[in-house]
C-alpha cells in the first residue's frame, strides 16, 4: 500500500515530471555511454576509472578452485571486502537485495575525482552508487548496472587544536576537532584520535564501517548516552552535490544542507568529500561487564527480566553506561555493557547489589558466563597493540603484509560476509521505565524472546544523555523520537557468507524465511506496547513500508524540502532514502 508520503509527492509533482528524464540507462541501452566516453573519463581523472568485476564471479564460475576457497576464507575478513571494489560487507538480505558489482567505478582520490564522476553521471543519466565503508544493512552501497563513486583511497585524517568552520568566524568560537576523509574508517580514526591525539570522537561500536556513512545516517557508539549521536557532532563537511558544485556544509554555510547531512540518510543529497567533527577530553577510564545467564524456569526468567528492568533504571540509566542486553529464547539474559568516567571500583560497586540479588537464588539462575568487570586507561580502547593482548577480544586481518592496525572486534565477525535473514528495530520510550510501566515492558520483552532473540541497544536512544547530547541531537534530521527513547531494541538473524550460484554457498532461503517470520513475531510482541514507534536507517527493517515516517518523523517534509534543493532530478537514489518515493525500486524509473 502506498504510504502517506507517496501520495502527497504523487500529486505535487506529476507536472514537473513531465520535463524529466524518467528513465535511467543500462549497459545494455543505445544509450549508455560509448568506449570512448569512458576512456575519456579515464584520462579526465589520471586513469582511477576500473571496470568492476567481483571476485564472486570466480566463484560462481569455478567453485572448487583453489582461489574461489580462499576467497570464501576471505569473505570473512572485513578488509578484504573493504579492499574490493565489487564486495559489500554484507552479501546480501533474504528476498530483499544481492550484493551486485557496478559496472564502473571511479576510485577517487581527491575532491576533483568526485566531481568528474558525478558530472559523467549526469551527463549520461547513469544509476550512481556511493560506496565508502560498504557496511549499509539495506544494499545502498552496490547496485547491478551502476556506476559507482568509491571513497576508500581518500582517507587522510587531520587533527584540530582550534577549528572554525568556513564562514564562522566571530560567530563560533574555536574547537578541538578532526577531519577525515570519507574512505576513512572508525578504527583508522580511532587510531588517529584516541590512541595517538588522546582526544574522543563520537563514532560508531565497529571498527571497519565507514566514517561518512555512518555519521549521515546519524550513527550512535557505545558513549553516545554521553557524547551524543555521532552526526550531532558533524562540525563541517565538504560535500559535491548533483550539480557538480562543491559546497561546504555547516552552521553558517548551506545550513539548510548541514542539517540534512546530519541523520538524513548517505547516498542522498551528494557525495560527501571531507568531514570535520568535534572532539572531546578522554575521561581516565573505559570499562566493559560481561555475564550470561541462565533462567532455570520461565517464571523465573521473567523475574530475571523485571530484575534487569528494574536495576538499569535506577543504576544504568546515566550518561555512564551503553550497550547491550539481550534476552534470548531458552530463559538467556545476556549482558555486554560498557561504562566511560567510572573506576573498576566504582563500577564493581554499582553491580554488586545486581549479582548479589542473583547469587541469593543459586536454583533459579545458573551464570553461564562468569561476571566479568573491567575497566581500562581510555586511551588504551582502541589501541590495537593493546587490544592484541587481551586474549579473544580482537581478531587481525590475516592477508599477508596487512597493517598490523587492521584489527575488528571479534564480536562483529559474524556479520562480516553475512547474508542477513531478518532485522527489525524499534525505539523503546522512556516512559516505559517509570514504575507502572515496568512490568508491561518486561512482559513484552519476555513474550518476544519465546520467538526469537531481542536486544536492547541502551546507547542508541538519547534518553538518560546528557544534556548538551540531547540538544546537539535535537538540530538533526533524524526522528525526534530518539530523544525520549532510552534505547533502540533489536532483532536480527544472519547466515554466513553464501552467494547465488555457488554450489554449496547458495543462500538458505527456507531457514532465512523462518528467522524472518519469527523476527516479526517477537517484534510484534513489542511493538503492541508501541504502534507508534520510530527506528533509524542504519539499522532497521528493509520491507519498513512507513519508512519517511519511521526515519524521521516529523523531519521528513524539511528533508525532502533540501533534496528538492541540491537534487531536484533525484541524482541520488538509494532504497528508502529521502525521495526515493518517487522511483522504481531499482531506482532506474522515475515513476512521478
Ligand atoms: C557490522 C556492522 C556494525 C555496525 N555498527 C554500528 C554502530 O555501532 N553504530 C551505528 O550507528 N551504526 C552501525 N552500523 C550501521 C552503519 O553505521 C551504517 O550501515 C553506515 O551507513 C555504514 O557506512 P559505510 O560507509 O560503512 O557503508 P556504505 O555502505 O559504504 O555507505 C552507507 C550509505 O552511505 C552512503 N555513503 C557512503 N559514503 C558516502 C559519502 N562519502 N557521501 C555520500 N554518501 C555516502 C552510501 O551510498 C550508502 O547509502 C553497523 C553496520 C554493520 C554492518
Amino acid at each position: 500500500m502506498p504510504s502517506l508520503w507517496s501520495w502527497l509527492l504523487a500529486s505535487r509533482s506529476s507536472a514537473a515530471a513531465a520535463s524529466r528524464s524518467l528513465s535511467r540507462v543500462r549497459p545494455t541501452d543505445p544509450e549508455w555511454p560509448t568506449q570512448a566516453s569512458w576512456d575519456q573519463l579515464g584520462q579526465k581523472i589520471s586513469g582511477k576509472l576500473i571496470k568492476v568485476q567481483s571476485p564472486l564471479a570466480e566463484c560462481v564460475q569455478a567453485p572448487s578452485s583453489p582461489n574461489s576457497l580462499h576467497i570464501f576464507k576471505e569473505l570473512k575478513n572485513p578488509y578484504y571486502l573493504g579492499d574490493e571494489v565489487g564486495l559489500t560487507q554484507s552479501l546480501g538480505w533474504v528476498d530483499a537485495w544481492t550484493s551486485r558489482p557496478s559496472v564502473y567505478a571511479v576510485a577517487a582520490e581527491s575532491t576533483a575525482d568526485v566531481v568528474a564522476a558525478v558530472n559523467f553521471a549526469r551527463e549520461n543519466n547513469l544509476r550512481l552508487v556511493v560506496k565508502g565503508g560498504g557496511h549499509s544493512y539495506q544494499g545502498t552501497s552496490n547496485a547491478p548496472d551502476s556506476f559507482l563513486i568509491w571513497t576508500r583511497k581518500m582517507n587522510a585524517i587531520t587533527l584540530h587544536d582550534a577549528f572554525v568552520g568556513a564562514g564562522c568566524d566571530g560567530q563560533h568560537a574555536p574547537q578541538e576537532a578532526v577531519t577525515v576523509g570519507p574512505g576513512a574508517i572508525w578504527g583508522q580514526t580511532y587510531k588517529a584520535v584516541t590512541t595517538k591525539g588522546g582526544r574522543y570522537v563520537q563514532g560508531g561500536g565497529c571498527m571497519t564501517v565507514g566514517v561518512a556513512g555512518l555519521i549521515q545516517s546519524g550513527g550512535f557508539g557505545s558513549f553516545s548516552k554521553a557524547y551524543g549521536m555521532a552526526a550531532a557532532s558533524l562540525l563541517e563537511a565538504e560535500i559535491v552535490t548533483a550539480d557538480g558544485a562543491v559546497r561546504i556544509a555547516n552552521a553558517c554555510t548551506n545550513p539548510d544542507l548541514f542539517w540534512g547531512l546530519k541523520g538524513g540518510g548517505g547516498g542522498s543529497l551528494g557525495v560527501v568529500t571531507r568531514l570535520t567533527l568535534q572532539t572531546h577530553s578522554l575521561p581516565e577510564f573505559f570499562g566493559a561487564v560481561f555475564t550470561t545467564i541462565k533462567a532455570m524456569s520461565a517464571g523465573a526468567f521473567r523475574q530475571l527480566i523485571g530484575k534487569v528492568i528494574e536495576f538499569y533504571c535506577k543504576s544504568l540509566f546515566n550518561p555512564h553506561w551503553g550497550e547491550q542486553i539481550a534476552f534470548r529464547p531458552g530463559n538467556v539474559l545476556a549482558i555486554s555493557m560498557v561504562f566511560q568516567g567510572l573506576d573498576q571500583q566504582q563500577a564493581e560497586t554499582i553491580w554488586r547489589p545486581f549479582f548479589e540479588w542473583l547469587a541469593a537464588s543459586p536454583e533459579d539462575f545458573s551464570i553461564v558466563a562468569e561476571p566479568k568487570i573491567m575497566a581500562l586507561p581510555a586511551r588504551q580502547f582502541w589501541n590495537p597493540e593493546f587490544l592484541k593482548k587481551v586474549p579473544g577480544l580482537v581478531l587481525a586481518d590475516d592477508r599477508p603484509g596487512a597493517p598490523e592496525a587492521n584489527i575488528f572486534w571479534a564480536g562483529n565477525l559474524g556479520e562480516t560476509g553475512q547474508v542477513l535473514h531478518g532485522y527489525q528495530s524499534a525505539w523503546i520510550p522512556a516512559s516505559l521505565l517509570q514504575e507502572v510501566q515496568q512490568k508491561n515492558l518486561a512482559d513484552a520483552l519476555f513474550a518476544a524472546a519465546q520467538h526469537w532473540r531481542v536486544t536492547f541497544h541502551l546507547n542508541k536512544g538519547l534518553a538518560g544523555a546528557s544534556p548538551e547530547a540531547i540538544a546537539a541531537a535535537s538540530d538533526t534530521a533524524m526522528n525526534p523520537l530518539v530523544l525520549d527513547a532510552f534505547a533502540l531494541i533489536i532483532s536480527g538473524a544472519e547466515g554466513p557468507p553464501a552467494y547465488p550460484g555457488v554450489p554449496g554457498h547458495e543462500p538458505d532461503l527456507v531457514t532465512g524465511r523462518q528467522d524472518a517470520d519469527a523476527i516479526e513475531k517477537a517484534m510484534n510482541e513489542v511493538r503492541k506496547l508501541l504502534p507508534n514507534t520510530g527506528s533509524y536507517l542504519a539499522e532497521s527493517n528493509f520491507f519498513d513500508q512507513a519508512w519517511q515516517e519511521s526515519f524521521w518523523g516529523s523531519n521528513y517534509p524539511r528533508l525532502l524540502a533540501v533534496k528538492e534543493k541540491y537534487d531536484p532530478d533525484g541524482l541520488f537514489f538509494v532504497h528508502h532514502g529521502v525521495g526515493s518515493e518517487r522511483w522504481s525500486p531499482d531506482g532506474f524509473i522515475r515513476s512521478m
